[in-house]
């Protein structure tokens, strides 16, 4: 089977044919993914990717993501997968700041 992730990591821009491609080697979260994407749901910061969900954020640091679905799954959550697309094709939206800080800031208030 073809490699979605070699054609994007040259084309550098979702063609209907890779997202065919991720959709078929990864069901699903493929489409999930795909969806977060063009939503604009990924931000980066200085230290993580980050994923904006229903109803929470997800770190995602290559292989690994806070949410659940990773957890029992080990990485290619739809996370881990969108954030692969979007760190080859641009989308994503900079934040210039660690997102460390947030965290205990949002930890210290809890
Ligand atoms: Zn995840």
């Amino acid at each position: 089977m073809t490699d979605p992730w070699k054609i994007l990591g040259k084309e550098r821009r979702l063609t209907p044919e890779i997202r065919r491609l991720i959709e078929e080697r990864y069901g699903q979260r493929g489409v999930k993914a795909l969806e977060i994407v063009d939503e604009g749901r990924v931000k980066r910061y200085l230290d993580f990717f980050v994923v904006v969900g229903s109803s929470d954020e997800y770190v995602v640091e290559e292989e690994f993501c806070t949410c659940s679905d990773a957890l029992f799954r080990r990485g290619e959550c739809s996370h881990v997968i969108a954030v692969r697309i979007a760190s080859l094709t641009g989308q994503f939206e900079e934040f210039p700041l660690w997102y460390q800080d947030i965290w205990k800031k949002e930890n210290r208030e809890a």
